[in-house]
Formats: structure tokens, C-alpha cells, sequence
């Protein structure tokens, strides 16, 4: 018998119903373990409220307004409070089709497809598909919970499953394999080529002194460049490039593959880089200007002369039919050399002196780049993990927070939304938390194209605020984090403002509420930042 959607909703309604964790566990992992093979990846995505996989580039594209155009508003409490029979299969198959329909008259087949969806649902199946189209489930499971629950039920070591997380990425997938194939399928789950992985992160470093002492007296400091992140497959006559978040971005850079078929001096390999967008004279450009790349899929050749990428290299993960993850730095970096010319490489120096790591970061700041990043030259490559193995210096401390509302302008931004509800993230409940509120740093253009970003997103307003789907991701500069009443999450950021959006994250990697409190406590530890 295939699972029926109610069965999906009344989890929820058992998992709003309770706040203990352990309950809410236990619910998870009955449900989970009620579904066949195929039911499992869908209804994870349903739970967790992001419809498909994280990596799945499709997005529903569907608007407050043209639900309520299609009657899947607030249903009236006399109607439609029977069932007819949904199956987790098919509103997964309907969200796809949903998802599908693009071009002209597609927000027609798009408003069909959803009319006869919510035609079929009850009132209460009505009120969770709201919440998935929104991405707004509130029942207290996210990521971290999901993992846990799928370690419970499957009777899996928790850590093995976070490995499995971290090169994979698809929790649904991850699920799926959790569940029918236990820590044997689990194990399998490694490097192959074309199969792209969780790329390593990196903490914020304090001060060179601190950072140098943990990488055991050396460290190799490379530019931190602020373009976007590539992760380049190379087989043969065959060359992939997957995103940060592990997207194919092949088409939308096509030189890079010309550059890595001429210049790449191995049958096989799986490099880690940096993209970024420069001027003719090869100095870099603004982010922004690089995203307007990866957006285009069209007319590619003449965004390759409007605005030309660089290629960087600093990592080999794969060589030869050999996986190089567990290597160290030291040694992966020298296979990398071995197989790519100078001018691929990022540019690095390894010391331990700090004046000379000083210097080396105003260089890189004043060539136009970020800051710098150091790496521990014993430590393998940590798919998914941010540890103290890489650090990244910046001179500016930010924040990734998610937009969870805006309030109208008045004055000079009269009729814009304009003062943004900025919200971290909690891990584990995925629930946000607000912690300050800001209109500073936007251009005119940027407020009227968020203006309607956001009306897109719009889940409910009062005549001053309206409350939008988490979904657009801004990075934040502040000067302090201070305790405040003022908000729920009991604190506030000190003279927030934009520095840029970051259309390449999305709000799963807004920076979390763990993080701020961390943040918060150092501030009394350390005095002053990197100059
Ligand atoms: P940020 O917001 O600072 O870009 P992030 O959250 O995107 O950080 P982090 O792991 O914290 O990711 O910082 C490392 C990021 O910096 C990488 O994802 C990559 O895109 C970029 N980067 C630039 N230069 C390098 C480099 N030399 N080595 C590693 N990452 C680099």
C-alpha cells in the first residue's frame, strides 16, 4: 500500500504537538521506517520542507498571490475537510511537474497543476502544503534532527551517518540508503568521480598568532578569493564542474573546460577551486558581477566577453583513479603542482612568522581579493566539515543571515520594502531567529529589484511588515553582536548593514545560532581584530 500524504500530515501535526526531542524523534523514525523504498527521499524533502534535494537545482516558483488566484488559500472551514486520497508519491510527482512548467504560460500550467492538488486535499493537508511551498514547517526537524533520527532508526552509528552527509549532501538519498542498506550502504558512500562532494569549510581565524600556534607552528597561507566555488571533475575527454552546492555549472563556464582539457596534465582528477569574474586587465571584480555568469545559460558567449573568469586551483581531491582526501595538505598540494601549470595555482606562502603572514595578507587585500585563508599542512581533506584545519582571515567581520521579513519605507523609500528582518538560523529546529533589522548598504536598484524578490516570497502582511519565505541570503557587517531584549533570540546585531546578497548560498548555510552566541562570547576574549 502506498503511504498516503495524511499519514505525512498527521507526523506533523504529532511533531508540532510535542516540544520533547526524544518523542519527536521516535515519531520520525516509526514514519520512516513505514515507507517503501521509493516513498523515502520524497517525503524527507516533504518534511524538511525543501521539496527536493538541496542539490536539485528545480524550484517550484510559486508565489503567495497565485496560490490564493487558485483557491489554495485559507480553505472555509465548511469545505473540503475530507481526504481524497493523496499519496506521498503523487504530491511529490505534482510539485515536480509544478517545478517543470517554465516559459509562457507556464504560471497558467503552474495554477492548474496546484488548483487540483489543493482540489484534492483536506484542510489539513491544505494548511502542511502551504507550509512546504513555503518552506516554513515549524515542527521543530531540521537537518541535525533528521540525522539523528535516521541513525536511531536504521540503528546506524550517528558519526558514520554524518560522514554519509557530508559527501553526499542529499539527506533524502542519505535516508533512503540509511534505511535499506544500513552502515554497509553507508561505508560505500565515498569519492568517485562525477559524483561531486560537500566541499571542506573553514572557521574565522582570530589573529595570525593563534591560528599559527595551532597549525603547529606553520601554516600555508593562500588568497582568499571572492568568487565562487568549484569543484572540476576531469575523465578523460569528459569535464564537470559542480557548485558550492554541488550543482552542475559545466555550461555556464565553458572556458574553464577548454583551459582544464589543455592545461590538466592527468588522465583523471577532482580539483577544488575558486572562479572569479575579472576586468580585461585581470583584476577581480565584485561577486556580483561573477553570479551574473552563472545565471546565464544563454547567449554564454557573450557573457565570456562582458565578463571573463579566472580559474585558481588549491586543492586535488582525486588523481589517477586514486582518492587523495586522506592525504595531507602537504602531499595533495604537491600532486596538484605536479599536474597544473604556476599560473592555475592560488597564489601561497607558507610560514610561521607573523609579520611575514601580515604583509601577505595586505597583499592580497590590496590586489582586490578577500583576505587570506590558512590551511594546516598535515590535514586531509574533511569533506562537509568546518574545523580548525582551515581558517579564513577576512578584515571585515559579516554574518549570512536570511531575510524573514520587511517593513514598508517611508520618505525618500516610500513604496519599497525596505527595512529587512535579518534571522540566523537554528540548526537543529531550522528554525530563525531574528537579530537585527536593517536598510543600510542597498542601491536604489537593489531595493526595488528586493522589493519584488520579496512580494514573491510573501507569506503574510500587516499593513506595515510583510512576512516573506526564508529564502534570500545577505551578508551582513556589523560592529558588535549585544545581548537584547528586543528580539526573541535575545540578541541584536550593533550598525548592521548590507555588504552584499548571497545568491549563492542558500538559508541552510545562513551562519547559525550557535555560531552568533559564539561569536557573542568572543568578543570579550580577543581584543581588536587581524589589521
Ligand atoms: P565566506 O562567506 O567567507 O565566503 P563561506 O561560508 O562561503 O565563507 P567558508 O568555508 O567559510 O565558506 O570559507 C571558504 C570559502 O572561501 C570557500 O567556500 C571558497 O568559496 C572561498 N575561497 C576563496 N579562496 C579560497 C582558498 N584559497 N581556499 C579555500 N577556499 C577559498
Amino acid at each position: 500500500m502506498p503511504t498516503s500524504f495524511s499519514q505525512l500530515v498527521q507526523l506533523c501535526q504529532r511533531l508540532e504537538g510535542t516540544q520533547k526531542r526524544k518523542e519527536k524523534m521516535r515519531l520520525l523514525g516509526d514514519f520512516l521506517l513505514s515507507l517503501h523504498e521509493g516513498e523515502i527521499a520524497p517525503a524527507v524533502y516533504l518534511l524538511l520542507g525543501t521539496i527536493f534535494s538541496t542539490q536539485d537545482p528545480r524550484t517550484l516558483d510559486v508565489s503567495w498571490k497565485s496560490l490564493q488566484e487558485v483557491g489554495a488559500g485559507v480553505k472555509p472551514a465548511s469545505t473540503g475537510s475530507a481526504s481524497d486520497g493523496l499519496t506521498v508519491l503523487e504530491v511529490h510527482q505534482i510539485f515536480s511537474e509544478v517545478a517543470k512548467a517554465s516559459g509562457k504560460g507556464s504560471r497558467k500550467e503552474k495554477g492548474e497543476l496546484l488548483e487540483k492538488l489543493f482540489n484534492r486535499a483536506s484542510r489539513e493537508e491544505a494548511r502542511i502544503l502551504r507550509k512546504i511551498i513555503f518552506g516554513e514547517m515549524r515542527h521543530g526537524v531540521g537537518e541535525g534532527m533528521m540525522l539523528k533520527a535516521l541513525s536511531e532508526a536504521g540503528d546506524v552509528d550517528h558519526q558514520l551517518v554524518e560522514r554519509a552527509q557530508m559527501f553526499t549532501g542529499d539527506l533524502g538519498e542519505l535516508a533512503r540508503i540509511a534505511l535499506t542498506q544500513g552502515g554497509v550502504g553507508l561505508v560505500k558512500i565515498s569519492l568517485h568521480l562525477f559524483h561531486p562532494v560537500q566541499p571542506m569549510l573553514a572557521q574565522l581565524g582570530e589573529d595570525f598568532s593563534s591560528l599559527i600556534a595551532e597549525h603547529q607552528g606553520k601554516t600555508a597561507l593562500e588568497y582568499k578569493l571572492d568568487g565562487a566555488r568549484v569543484q572540476i571533475h576531469k575523465g578523460g575527454k569528459e569535464v564537470r564542474i559542480f557548485s558550492r552546492h554541488l550543482k552542475e555549472v559545466t555550461e555556464s563556464i565553458p572556458e574553464i573546460t577548454t583551459q582544464i582539457h589543455k592545461e590538466i596534465q592527468a588522465k583523471e582528477a577532482i580539483f577544488d577551486g575558486e572562479v572569479i569574474a575579472t576586468n580585461s586587465q585581470g583584476k577581480p571584480l565584485p561577486f556580483q558581477e561573477l553570479m551574473r555568469r552563472f545565471r546565464r545559460v544563454h547567449k554564454v558567449e557573450l557573457s565570456m566577453k562582458e565578463v571573463p573568469v579566472r580559474l585558481f586551483l588549491f586543492d586535488l581531491l582525486y588523481m589517477n583513479g586514486r582518492s587523495l582526501i586522506d592525504l595531507s595538505y602537504k602531499e595533495r598540494w604537491k600532486c596538484l603542482k605536479e599536474i597544473s601549470p604556476e599560473d592555475l595555482l592560488v597564489p601561497r606562502i607558507i610560514t610561521g612568522e607573523i609579520s611575514e603572514a601580515k604583509s601577505f595578507l595586505k597583499e592580497a587585500t590590496i590586489s582586490g581579493h578577500e583576505g587570506l585563508m590558512a590551511k594546516s599542512l598535515e590535514s586531509p581533506y574533511t569533506p562537509g566539515a568546518r574545523g580548525k584545519r582551515w581558517f579564513k582571515i577576512k578584515p571585515a567581520e559579516t554574518l549570512d543571515l536570511v531575510i524573514v521579513a520587511a517593513d514598508w519605507g517611508s520618505g525618500r523609500r516610500e513604496g519599497w520594502l525596505s527595512n529587512y528582518h535579518l534571522a540566523c538560523r537554528d540548526s537543529e529546529t531550522g528554525e530563525y531567529w531574528v537579530i537585527g533589522k536593517t536598510f543600510k548598504g542597498l542601491t536604489d536598484e537593489e531595493f526595488i529589484q528586493m522589493t519584488k524578490d520579496l512580494q514573491n516570497l510573501k507569506i503574510s502582511e500587516t499593513p506595515y511588515t510583510v512576512s516573506v519565505k526564508p529564502q534570500i541570503v545577505v551578508e551582513i557587517a556589523y560592529n558588535e553582536i549585544q545581548r537584547s531584549p528586543k528580539y526573541e533570540s535575545g540578541f541584536a546585531l550593533r550598525f548592521a548593514r548590507f555588504t552584499r546578497i548571497r545568491e549563492d548560498k542558500t538559508p541552510r548555510e545562513a551562519d547559525t545560532l550557535t555560531r552568533l552566541k559564539d561569536l557573542y562570547q568572543r568578543q570579550f576574549q580577543y581584543k581588536g581584530r587581524i589589521e
